[in-house]
């Protein structure tokens, strides 16, 4: 293990300015707070951070980054505070750490990795600073290194590929190659330790027969180059297993022909003496054709440059060459802008290229790495968030989404059938916005359809037009119901048949072909009844218009000729009105309101007043009680002002089962409180209880339903 002195002299050694002292206390504060805590492989705990540490500082990461190392399992596996890590190192610090631990949480939620793309851009969403994910990955990276330590094969199996799927690939995404080579082939060992054993074998056969082939290679190319008279520095190495595998799996061949296992770099001092190197390298050995790039005539969309090629080279062997200039080099090797995206497919229009650019030009005109590291924010998703079923599966969705959205993106059948949601384990109102990494558990139920209210809060086009789509079905279905019922009532009332043929007949004077269609207006209250009447019976057009006022049966229990409230979803044709608060079991009569539908009044509403002008409005409607769901009715209470009073009142209620939506207190004196009450039931049965029950309550001074 490290120790405290030679880490800080080595993070000394590349930035000169670094806070020994914040190294120093990291360094203690870790200590202290792991303690006696152990690893599996059985060694202190503590040596893992300090591992981390070492790792960032090989990369020549800035301070405040080792500091995050050496700190970075403080907050999750001890009892250390993140108000700790502020006190005693900063804000910007504590920002790192916390970052690094609610990565490890979300690592957590998923034990599959079925959705890696999506879990890579949660993580990447999740690192607002790209130190964030720097530790991240060194901390896999250690992990790796010391996976086999771990019992349980199925465990390393896991653990292995998720790191194939998810942090090798974030690893090249930002541009650490060695890292990325590293977790692939730590990965490989435990994802398929005989492929990788038999690549091994055929390595070490062929450098049996050779010898040491990199390094007679790089003499052989040095000396074909320097003979040319270009002065080149040339490195050279031996692919790792996972790389070699791969490549045989995608060019599909065998073991015999597998000799493409080194590859080698030529830096040379300017972009001409790139060409250069290159005729003379093809001049020399011969080239294999289709493997030739030129990335300096045009660059990859993330800056990089290079020429690539491919040869038969010193030794007969294939070899892979990539020519640069020095400054070239350094944009590719200094990690995080290059290779970004590399063999990914770039949006060159997107917002990641974009960010791209931007990293480019800081990375120009960047004097310190600290300063180039400061700038670089991933911002790149922030216009989305990442959310987990229960099971772990991952949704991507626009910032602003709520669990409506969710609820769509993984099923059209459960958007429409959604009840509600449960995030991170707790009821939460459907409109609420989710979070990064939030767990969203959609609740359904067979007979829930959308509501009309949803397209008020959801982000996403596909939430929003299947909500549109179902609503128009729907509101169009209610309408032709409605129409037909009223168009049926002016035909009874004024003692004519109703005859669909004949109606049908008339539809060339609405200039309309289709039957529904006049339905669906009559419904809306475009027409009226007594238009289709007299479309049918044009001889009732000179009559004077019928009293279509309505002779609505007081006895609640029987209406004749009403039209039934059946199925019809309030928000749509239909509406309750807010004034009376009709609940199921009221007597109620149907108003119809030009362009809306029909709103239910109770049958001794003080607003129906209003209409007695306009008779044709009205409308004999009854409930349909079979269909139930949930009204809300609307009581005025006096009570008497003393301790308990209140607690009693909300007791009775909730002995019937009431639910209390609203509550306000209207008037008080020294004596009475007058308070209106909205409670949510069934059924008028229902609230009639609660009223004798209140009334019933000792404090209770007076109770009536408010129809005001
Ligand atoms: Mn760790």
């Amino acid at each position: 293990m490290m120790r405290q002195y030679e880490l800080v002299e080595r993070v000394k050694s590349y930035d000169p300015s670094a806070d020994e002292d914040a190294l120093n206390r990291a360094y203690v504060f870790s200590m202290q707070a792991h303690g006696t805590q152990l690893r599996e492989s059985g060694d202190s705990y503590f040596s893992h951070p300090v591992e981390v540490a070492g790792i960032l500082s090989d990369k020549k990461l800035d301070c405040d980054s080792i500091v995050t190392g050496l700190l970075h399992d403080t907050v999750e596996d001890t009892v250390a505070t993140i108000e700790d890590i502020h006190r005693l190192f900063g804000p910007d610090v504590a920002k790192l750490v916390d970052g690094v631990t609610k990565l490890s949480q979300i690592e957590l939620q998923s034990d599959q990795t079925k959705q890696a793309e999506n879990f890579r851009k949660l993580l990447l969403a999740m690192s607002e600073d790209i130190r964030v994910l720097l530790v991240k990955l060194a901390d896999r990276l250690h992990n790796m290194r010391t996976l086999h330590h771990l019992g349980k094969v199925e465990r390393r199996r896991r653990i292995g590929r998720e790191t194939m799927e998810i942090y090798a690939p974030l690893a090249e995404r930002i541009g650490i190659r060695d890292w990325k080579d590293e977790l692939e082939d730590l990965a490989f060992v435990e994802l398929n330790l005989d492929g990788r054993l038999s690549i091994i074998n055929r390595l070490d056969f062929l450098r049996n027969r050779g010898g040491d082939l990199v390094s007679h290679v790089m003499t052989e190319l040095g000396g074909t180059l320097n003979g040319s008279g270009l002065e080149a520095a040339i490195s050279g190495r031996e692919k790792t297993p996972y790389a070699i595998w791969r490549k045989m799996q995608r060019k599909n061949i065998g073991f015999e022909q597998l000799s493409d296992i080194m590859a080698f770099r030529v830096v040379v001092g300017s972009v001409e003496q790139c060409y250069q190197a290159l005729g003379v390298i093809h001049a020399r050995y011969r080239m294999i054709p289709g493997r030739f790039k030129d990335f300096i005539s045009i660059p990859k969309p993330n800056g990089y440059e290079s020429l690539h090629s491919s040869v038969i080279g010193p030794e007969n062997q294939r070899i892979e060459i990539q020519i640069r200039t020095s400054d070239m080099h350094e944009v590719a090797e200094l990690g995080v802008a290059a290779h970004w995206s590399y063999k990914q497919g770039v949006q060159t229009d997107g917002k990641q290229y974009r960010w791209l650019r931007e990293l480019l030009e800081i990375l120009d005109h960047a004097d310190a790495p600290e300063e180039f590291l400061e700038h670089t924010k991933l911002e790149m998703f922030s216009d989305q968030v990442f959310c987990f079923s229960p099971k772990g599966d991952l949704q991507a969705l626009p910032s602003g989404a709520t669990p409506i959205d969710f609820a769509y993106a993984v099923h059209t059948e459960i958007g429409n059938t959604c009840v509600g949601a449960k995030i991170n384990g707790r009821i939460a109102p459907l409109r609420t916005e989710l979070n990064n990494g939030d767990q969203v558990e959609i609740l359904t139920s067979k007979t829930q359809n959308p509501s009309p209210v949803w397209e008020g809060f959801v982000a996403t086009g596909k939430a929003r037009a299947c909500i549109r789509r179902y609503v128009r079905s729907q509101q169009r279905q209610e309408y032709i119901i409605l129409g037909r019922e009223i168009a049926e009532k002016a035909f009874r009332q004024s003692g004519h048949a109703f005859r669909i043929k004949s109606i049908k007949d008339s539809l060339k004077q609405f200039a309309m072909t289709d039957i529904d269609d006049l339905f669906f207006d009559v419904g809306r209250g475009q027409l009226s009844g007594f238009d289709v009447l007299s479309a049918v019976f044009p001889e009732m057009k000179s009559d004077a218009r019928p009293s279509l006022a309505p002779t609505p049966s007081r006895n609640g229990d029987k209406v004749d000729h009403a039209i039934p409230i059946k199925g019809l979803i309030p928000g749509m044709a239909l509406h309750y009105a807010g004034c009376c608060h009709p609940i199921p079991g009221d007597r109620i009569v149907g108003i119809v309101v030009t362009g809306k539908g029909v709103t239910i009044h109770t049958i001794d509403c003080e607003t129906l007043e209003n209409y007695t002008d306009t008779p044709e409005r009205w409308l004999d409607v009854a409930w349909d009680l079979e269909t139930g769901g949930i009204q809300v009715g609307r009581i005025r209470i006096m009570i008497t002002n003393e301790p308990g009073s209140l607690a009693n009142l909300t007791m009775v209620i909730g002995r019937n089962e009431g639910n209390i939506s609203n509550l306000k207190v209207i008037d008080r004196s020294s004596d009475f409180f007058e308070l209106l009450v909205d409670i949510e039931v069934t059924d008028v049965k229902q609230l009639n209880n609660i009223i004798a029950g209140l009334r019933a309550t000792p404090e209770v001074n007076s109770v009536d339903r408010d129809h005001h």
